[in-house]
């Protein structure tokens, strides 16, 4: 058995930690996530080389994977979305062959009910029981019928019950939707959400409003979309990128931390590195920074800013837990969000179902994903303590059976980062915290929730640093301002 911290289980090739004492002013990335290494990619193929800076003694950010023994698995759950054909074409061309596609059969777990998402496998009514659909169709008349002479919702729960009922809203949403954010829905605004430009549309007519039902739980219907992954896990992908960058000439600079910025007249004119011991300044020409918002505004010397949406890891800790099985799981789904409120499992992920060599012939892997919320007493508890709630809680659901365990790993870390979204973007305080950061004309902050939307960010940044005109990046890259990732959004399935 085996417990860990998140540490770099693929260690990927340190490279040259020579100093910089020419002393010319460098392009420098923060940062070897997927952000950083599309950044430094595409700042490689338009001819310049960037210096790049990372903390950790390996590369990949949130998106690298965890192997064990034969097994080479994602961090958590990762989808791989195609939202731009641009960071597609990037991840085509880092895996050819290894981009697969797989069935992306995925669902919830209700009442010990397992629910597709999608029509396709059990027809429409997906897996849900006579009895629960039929609480579920009377909440929903009944919502219907009271929402002709109710109040306006005064928070996010209120809306939900007041448009679908409470059975469906729990059953569809509420329950993992609190797990993941750590915000009870009663404490969140009417809005929390709808993308800035959506807001204030006025009001949907029947259809419009069936439709967005079946968007909001199931996906959207009219995404006509093949669902694709590495092989070999999103691993695979920071693998081939750091070889590329590597061959194109990049220089990685490992267990090294940047420890403070210095502005100049014109934006960042230093920035400070930390190895072991030793400090070193370097001359800064442009910054693509990918570390997260609240460290860079660290950085910058910022007040801080403490509100529950731009810091949703404040009190809260991310509990893996990956049982090794010697044959499949017992569940056809990639991934389970979990709704029933009674369970602490937030979501389950499959790894044999996304095809693939992530799971050895013949055997299975899950991950049980554990978000807790502030102040829930899992902080005082220990990993074999959890880990035993959490085993009996999947074979109650008869996800897997507990004797086919042929062993584990326990990742554990602090706050919640897979339930950041683009709402933590649009957070009043963090868009002042954006017009701060646009006051640096050398500075593009490029971290991102979401792969490909960090991708994408790093990409723009990149031309902006290769063309010298940074328009698209404040434009487009921005995920609380552009279109293009709202309407894509229902493509996938939001809690
Ligand atoms: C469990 C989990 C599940 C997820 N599921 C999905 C999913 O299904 N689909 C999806 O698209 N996204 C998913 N995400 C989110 C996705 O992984 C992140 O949005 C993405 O990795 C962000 O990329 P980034 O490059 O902006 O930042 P990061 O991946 O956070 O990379 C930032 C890098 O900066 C380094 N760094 C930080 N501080 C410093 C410093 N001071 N000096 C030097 N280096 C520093 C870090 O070590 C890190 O390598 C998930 C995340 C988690 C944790």
């Amino acid at each position: 058995m085996t417990q860990e911290t998140l540490s770099g289980s693929m260690s990927t090739k340190d490279s040259d930690h020579s100093s910089y004492s020419d002393d010319l002013p460098r392009i420098v990335v923060l940062g070897a996530g997927p952000a950083g290494l599309s950044a430094s990619w595409k700042l490689l193929k338009g001819g310049i080389k960037p210096v790049i800076i990372e903390r950790s003694p390996f590369a990949g950010g949130l998106m690298r994977g965890i192997q064990h023994g034969d097994f080479t698995v994602d961090f958590g759950r990762k989808e791989i979305y195609n939202r731009t054909p641009e960071v597609t074409a990037f991840w085509e061309e880092l895996l050819r062959d290894d981009f697969i596609e797989y069935t992306h059969r995925i669902g919830l777990l209700y009442q010990n009910h397992l629910i597709d998402y999608s029509p396709e496998f059990r027809g429409p009514l997906r897996g849900i029981p006579v009895s629960l659909l039929g609480s579920c169709l009377a909440g929903f008349l009944k919502a219907r019928l009271s929402s002709l002479k109710a109040a306006p919702p005064k928070n996010y729960e209120e809306r939900w019950y007041q448009s679908w009922g409470k059975p469906l809203s729990m059953m569809a949403s509420q329950g993992f939707s609190e797990k993941f954010y750590g915000v009870p829905w009663k404490d969140r605004p009417v809005e929390f959400d709808l993308r800035r430009h959506d807001k204030h549309k006025g009001s949907k007519s029947v259809g419009q409003h069936l439709k967005a039902l079946q968007s909001q739980i199931f996906g959207n219907p009219d995404a006509n979309r093949t669902w694709r992954h590495p092989r070999r896990s999103t691993q695979q992908l920071v693998d081939n990128a750091v070889e590329e960058i590597q061959k194109l000439g990049g220089i990685f600079h490992f267990e090294t931390a940047v420890t403070s910025l210095t502005k100049g007249d014109n934006g960042i004119s230093e920035v400070t590195v930390k190895r072991g011991d030793e400090t070193q300044v370097l001359k800064v020409k442009e910054l693509v920074s990918t570390i997260p918002m609240l460290a860079l505004a660290d950085l910058l010397g910022l007040d801080k800013i403490s509100d529950p949406i731009a810091d949703r890891n404040e009190g809260r800790e991310s509990f893996f837990l990956y049982l090794f099985l010697n044959r499949p799981a017992l569940f056809p789904q990639a991934w389970l969000n979990v709704s029933s409120p009674d369970l602490a499992l937030g979501r389950v992920v499959n790894y044999g179902a996304f095809g693939g060599d992530m799971v050895p012939e013949g055997k299975g892997c899950v991950c049980l994903e554990l978000f807790t919320r502030k102040g829930e007493g899992f902080a005082d508890r220990d990993n074999d303590d959890i880990a035993a709630q959490l085993i009996e809680e999947a074979e109650g659901a008869s996800l897997i059976n507990a004797s086919d365990i042929i062993d584990r790993k326990i990742i554990r870390i602090a706050g919640a980062e897979a339930s950041n979204e683009f709402q933590t973007w649009q957070d009043e305080k963090v868009q002042g915290l954006l017009r701060e950061f646009r006051t640096y004309s050398n500075l593009y902050d490029a971290n991102r929730a979401g792969i490909d939307v960090a991708c994408f960010a790093g990409i723009c940044a990149a031309d902006a640093v290769l063309t010298g005109n940074r328009e698209r990046f404040d434009r487009e890259a921005s995920p609380e301002l552009s279109p293009q990732w709202a309407s894509s959004a229902a493509n996938t399935p939001q809690p």
